[in-house]
């Protein structure tokens, strides 16, 4: 089977006439779209038909650019070093900072309309787009002059898009040097690192060694790069008026604090169960001041089955097939027509992210699939997104964009049928392994993610003062990882370098891109105990509840769902089920000794 994706449904090279000819097409709409907003949103007569050609140009400007952005974003994703997309990427951010301008201009002319609601009540069109008018609103009172707008619209593509790109360049072709059989090697970074998984104890010590010593060839500049995103994020957040970068996040995401203080007043309460977990798990590979970080993902049981790319497919078929046929098919027509970029090699970058193309009804997914389970698991969960991606796109492409916190939920949702299908087929010692790798990784999202959600929040404190040195970052890193991880790690063994490595903390405008995942996994948890309690049903408004989810704020999401995210109750309700497998890991340890 071919574990490389297609691209053809976007373009087939960038030479080619399609590519082109949009380009241009792109080009002529974007200067028509600004010098029509320039013309039309100086005045408010006839406001409804204004807004609702504005929308529709958007709409269409959107669609062509989501096309040309993602066809370069995903060839540089799987070759790093591809100048043309790099090129084009680099143009087209360049071109589409054009549009700011009508951008203010029209959040200017949303914010002084007295009557906002009487106009969207005026056509269903403008109806459909009634969220989308109302978050414009909410926002002016963020928004500087016009002038000041663009100034840093084109000041981010030199400043911290541009420190992101040369983070990404330094991480993906890290090579790392490691010595394996006596024959010394140089291996791309996403190898090292799915050592981590492998079944033999020394390699999985001598690859985290090799990593940590590898991030010191680039160390000094990727601390440069985050210095001078922060630096720019917390410049911007001030002048807008956010108390703080996290405020400007928890804004963006549609979610509010009371609802991020219920999640980590829950999270804080069960962080002891995780580490009964994580010292069990070390005992069980014979270390007794807890687990080192090298052997956080070091496989556990007889599960160390493996799969191949087909029976991956199959597997995620079958399962996805107890919650519905649409589900199924859809992730076997993904693996089908080449939807889904498997296989790893040099100059890809690790990890694994889908893409949702809302133009063309399509998503890309790309994985680094090396055999295990927890491999197939990641396919599950960029499926999941894909399926997201699905439900969605029957709405318009501005009602497609849904907050952070949420974007996880559908993924971990299809994370979960897998998993607790492939535990009620196995025996114990499989169960054991199935159960370890699952609480392996809600680990990852609750208490790892809780240490990058500290370390986080220190790095913005400090940065506000000064620029941190690589060993004070190395320091804070440290610090969070004790909080979060407590007795459960051994602390002579923990990980300084984790912001170099993870992408996240590089993202101009998306800071704290860590609470979004606690939150999805713990939302998605409580969903699918709705899902338990009455399947039929569940799965019925399942659908249109995804379909929404890009035209609401996450409390009302919720409330759709009969779920109130203001009570840390809901998320204690999601660890408690959390809890109840590694009470049952616990369990099988003791069997099994
Ligand atoms: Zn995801």
């Amino acid at each position: 089977m071919d574990m490389k994706w297609s691209l053809n449904e976007l373009y087939t090279s960038f030479d080619s006439k399609k590519y082109q000819s949009d380009l241009k097409t792109f080009d002529e709409k974007m200067e028509s779209f600004v010098h029509w907003a320039e013309e039309n949103l100086k005045s408010f007569e006839e406001a409804d038909k204004k807004i609702s050609q504005y929308l529709n140009r958007l709409i269409e400007l959107s669609s062509l650019s989501s096309k040309l952005m993602t066809y370069p974003r995903l060839i540089s994703s799987v070759e790093a070093k591809n100048e043309m997309a790099l090129k084009y990427l680099d143009k087209l951010q360049v071109k589409y900072s054009e549009i700011t301008k009508s951008y203010v201009q029209f959040e200017k002319f949303i914010g002084s309309l007295d009557d906002l609601d009487r106009v969207i009540n005026s056509s269903e069109f403008l109806k459909e787009h009634s969220f989308y008018l109302n978050n414009i609103k909410d926002h002016t009172q963020y928004l500087l002059s016009e002038k000041e707008e663009i100034l840093i619209s084109k000041m981010k593509n030199t400043g911290s898009k541009a420190w992101t790109k040369l983070q990404n360049i330094l991480i993906s072709t890290l090579l790392v040097d490691i010595e394996i059989d006596g024959e010394l090697k140089q291996l791309p970074l996403p190898v090292i690192r799915n050592m981590a998984h492998n079944k033999d104890k020394d390699l999985r010590k001598k690859a985290y060694e090799a990593e940590l010593k590898s991030y010191r060839k680039i160390a000094e500049s990727s601390a440069a790069a985050l210095n001078g995103i922060k630096g720019e994020v917390i410049s911007i957040a001030g002048m807008r008026g956010y108390k703080s970068p996290l405020d400007e996040t928890l804004s963006k995401s549609r979610m509010d604090e009371e609802t991020l203080n219920a999640m980590l007043t829950a999270i804080k309460e069960y962080l002891p169960i995780f580490h009964k977990y994580y010292r069990k798990k070390g005992e069980l590979l014979g270390y007794e001041n807890g687990l080192p970080f090298y052997d956080i993902f070091a496989p556990v049981g007889k599960m160390s089955k493996s799969f191949t790319y087909k029976e991956a497919r199959e597997y995620i078929v079958k399962n996805f097939k107890t919650f519905s046929d649409k589900l199924a098919n859809f992730a076997d027509n993904a693996f089908e027509n080449r939807w889904i970029d498997a296989e790893p090699r040099e100059g890809k970058r690790g990890g694994a992210f889908c893409s949702n193309i809302h133009p063309i009804k399509e998503s890309r997914i790309l994985a680094n699939f090396n055999g295990s389970f927890s491999n197939v698991i990641t396919l599950a969960h960029e499926l999941g997104h894909g399926y997201h991606g699905l439900c969605i796109q029957e709405e318009s492409i501005l009602n497609s964009r849904y907050p952070m916190p949420i974007a996880e939920t559908a993924s971990i949702f299809c994370e979960t049928i897998v998993m607790n299908a492939a535990l009620s087929e196995a025996d114990e010692e499989e169960q054991l392994s199935i159960l370890e790798s699952y609480i392996q990784d809600a680990g990852q999202v609750i208490v790892d993610i809780y240490s990058r959600f500290l370390f986080e929040k220190e790095l913005f404190e400090r940065r506000k003062e000064y620029s941190l040195s690589v060993n004070e970052l190395n320091r804070i890193m440290i610090e969070a990882q004790k909080k979060a991880y407590g007795n459960g790690l051994d602390h002579n063994y923990l990980h300084p370098y984790m912001w170099v490595n993870k992408p996240h903390y590089y993202y101009g405008e998306r800071n704290f891109y860590n609470f979004p995942y606690a939150f999805g996994l713990l939302f998605s948890k409580g969903l699918y105990l709705k899902y338990l309690n009455n399947k039929d049903k569940f799965v019925k408004e399942y659908d249109s509840f995804l379909r929404s989810t890009g035209k609401n704020n996450i409390v009302d999401i919720a409330k759709l769902m009969d779920i109130d995210v203001h009570s840390p109750d809901f998320f204690r309700g999601s660890l408690k089920l959390i809890e109840k497998d590694i009470e049952k890991f616990l369990e099988l340890v003791e069997n099994i000794k």
